[in-house]
């Protein structure tokens, strides 16, 4: 008798050892017709295979995220036999699945897109057919044999550790695989080639160069069509392409991933600091500055010339070795020692928008997204350990209004002590019960991911969602129980004794780059209009009415609006259309039927335009919605 036990707890007793499927099957035909795999006593195995012993079982369907990489990965597989049969000289070496589809690289001749579709054919022939993934288990020396003529799985084969060695066929096709795979080629609903680029084997130059082919499949065609979608979506909504065009920062070979920001960049640059500022300064911070060239010394003292030093820029000066700073906090220790601190000075609250450098490989810088100068938008507090949750209670207010003021969403993420740390269980346990009882008298939910945390403290994460759904790790809290020690900060508490505040590290933009890049694309470059670049541009219907056109921007630039004249000799049609081009949220057009009257004919975003709006009643509506930095572009209401 074989007893199966179901995550709920429920036991079901079988004869013979059964397979995931005819356990499924004992539930429900329905069931059975979408489970894809099995997690057998916390390992993922194919449905085929027998249960011999007592289990804890987890049947994956379809539904479930395990099962999507494994049909993926399927994908692969059949996509790699469809190649096989096309490409008789191809050779294999590897194809994982990836967060978002899966890849296989190839030693073959160099693809383009357009062979994509005879591939697809060939592959739908495989699906069509529902031909069952069949593992089998072969000592090392056979699976050798087998792939005598197989350069790169000889190579894998050889390193492999495992004796025995499992291989999945489907077809007339059969690959070196750790499993599980689909119990049949027919679960591939939908699927894409979407890439191809050259790979060398190993990472290494100096091999092979391979062919890398992409794909993407879903359990559906609507999932499949979704994801095509979003696809489209993050395209028109590129950070690079939005930049260039709305004339916001650019990147140079003299500086590589050093942005550049032009005079309109800067202004919402400026917006978003400004904003910054008012929300800090109401939240009782103050504001300081530290340099970016420190001595070596406070590099070694603060850990990080020897934890940190490959991604650390140096200059030489009078002798002296000197780094440009990674991180504000070494400066900000130094800033807290130059006087003696009592705990009715505590908390401490000071905040840094400080300019750091880090190395970063070339081929991974990414736009604003991935740079290697940027402001970090950091404060330091200090503390008394009794203000912990107060304090961590207050930023994470703080952090969700200044979210929310962008329409972003946000899950929250709590990591604690990993392995290797510092500091005694004791200050763990004070550092890590703050966060939870902060985390819990904020009342909203939040994941705990054990063991996680930076060796020298718990922290919080933010993973903030924008219009895509797409998520970012912006914000962070981060508590620190290693520079403090290191730099020997103290206070003197009310028994009149020394002792070691707790300090946090917190952001709430992170990289300020960065996060220009995330709401340029959340905004797909529409920024509010507290934050365009120009808020309003007035267009002359001729010639003759430029000079009333310019009284008009006086009047709204002297009232705080930032406004321009189209002077262009252009028709009017076209000025419109290049306004909405650049996203300018205020489009006013004066004739002599406005100069007459006084009033405004303005036209919003949304497409909307309205006539007769007294200049009064526009300048109220416009300030205050820049007062209140409201997001929707339609300014007017109805
Ligand atoms: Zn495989
Ligand atoms: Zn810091």
């Amino acid at each position: 008798m074989i007893n199966i036990t179901f995550p709920d707890g429920n036991i079901k007793g079988f004869e013979n050892a059964p397979s995931g499927l005819e356990v499924a099957k004992s539930i429900s035909e329905g069931l059975a017709r979408n489970c894809v795999a099995m997690e057998l006593d916390s390992e993922l195995v194919d449905l085929n295979a027998k249960i011999s012993q007592d289990s804890r079982i987890r049947l994956i369907t379809t539904r479930d995220p395990e099962a999507r990489k494994i049909l993926r990965h399927s994908t692969a597989h059949v996509m790699a036999q469809a190649i096989l049969h096309l490409y008789k000289d191809a050779k294999l070496t590897i194809g994982p699945a990836l967060e978002d589809g899966f890849y296989y690289d190839i030693d073959m001749e160099p693809l383009s897109e357009e062979d994509f579709s005879k591939i697809e054919t060939e592959m739908k022939k495989a699906i069509k057919a529902k031909l069952p993934f069949e593992r089998k288990t072969v000592s090392k020396s056979e699976a050798a044999a087998f792939y005598k003529n197989e350069p790169y799985k000889l190579e894998m084969i050889s390193e492999l550790e495992d004796e025995i060695i499992s291989f999945y066929s489907h077809g007339d096709f059969t690959d070196l695989c750790r499993g599980p795979h689909l119990p049949h080629t027919g679960f591939i609903k939908a699927f894409k080639l979407m890439k191809v680029s050259g790979a060398y084997w190993r990472a290494d130059q100096t091999k092979a160069q391979l062919q890398r082919i992409y794909g993407t499949a879903f359990f559906t065609k609507k999932e499949l069509d979704e994801y095509l979608h979003f696809l489209e979506e993050a395209k028109k909504r590129n950070h690079r392409k939005i930049g260039i065009a709305l004339d916001l920062f650019s990147f140079h070979d003299e500086a590589p991933g050093m942005p550049f920001f032009h005079a309109k960049g800067m202004v919402v640059w400026n917006a978003l600091l400004d904003y910054w500022r008012e929300e800090h300064r109401a939240a009782g911070y103050v504001e300081t500055k530290t340099p970016i060239l420190l001595q070596r010394s406070l590099w070694e003292k603060s850990g990080h010339w020897e934890n940190y030093r490959e991604n650390m820029y140096f200059a030489k000066i009078d002798d002296i070795e000197n780094a440009i700073k990674p991180m504000n906090c070494p400066g900000g220790m130094l800033m807290y020692n130059t006087k003696r601190h009592s705990y009715k000075d505590l908390p401490i609250r000071a905040a840094e928008i400080g300019l750091v450098h880090r190395h970063e490989l070339s081929g991974v810088l990414s736009g604003l997204f991935r740079v290697r100068a940027f402001h970090q938008d950091d404060a330091h507090i200090f503390m008394t350990p009794d203000q912990i949750q107060d304090e961590i209670l207050d930023v994470l207010q703080l952090e969700e209004r200044i979210y929310r003021t962008f329409g972003l969403g946000f899950d929250l993420e709590l990591s604690t002590r990993p392995e290797k740390s510092i500091g005694t269980d004791e200050q763990w346990a004070v550092a890590t019960q703050g966060l939870e009882a902060a985390l819990e008298a904020y009342g909203k939910e939040y994941k705990i991911n054990e063991g996680d945390g930076a060796f020298y403290g718990p922290k919080i994460d933010f993973h903030i969602r924008d219009a895509l759904g797409r998520t970012w790790q912006c914000g962070t809290v981060q508590l620190d129980m290693s520079l403090p020690e290191r730099f020997d900060l103290f206070y003197i508490d009310k028994d009149n004794e020394k002792r070691r505040p707790i300090m946090i590290h917190r952001t709430v933009y992170g990289s300020i780059e960065r996060f220009f890049g995330i709401l340029t694309e959340h905004f797909t470059g529409k920024f509010p209009l507290w934050m365009a670049p120009l808020q309003v541009t007035v267009l002359a219907i001729n010639d003759d009415l430029v000079p009333y056109a310019n009284d008009v921007k006086n009047r709204l630039e002297n009232a705080g609006l930032r406004a321009e004249v189209d002077r262009r000799t252009e028709s009017l049609n076209k000025k419109v259309r290049d306004a909405q081009l650049s996203n300018i949220p205020l489009i006013l057009t004066v004739g002599n039927k406005e100069k007459e009257s006084g009033n405004l004919s303005v036209r919003t975003l949304d497409g909307k335009v309205r006539y007769g709006i007294p200049q009064e009643t526009f300048l109220n509506t416009v300030l205050s919605h820049i007062k209140e930095r409201k997001l929707d572009l339609e300014i007017f209401g109805d």
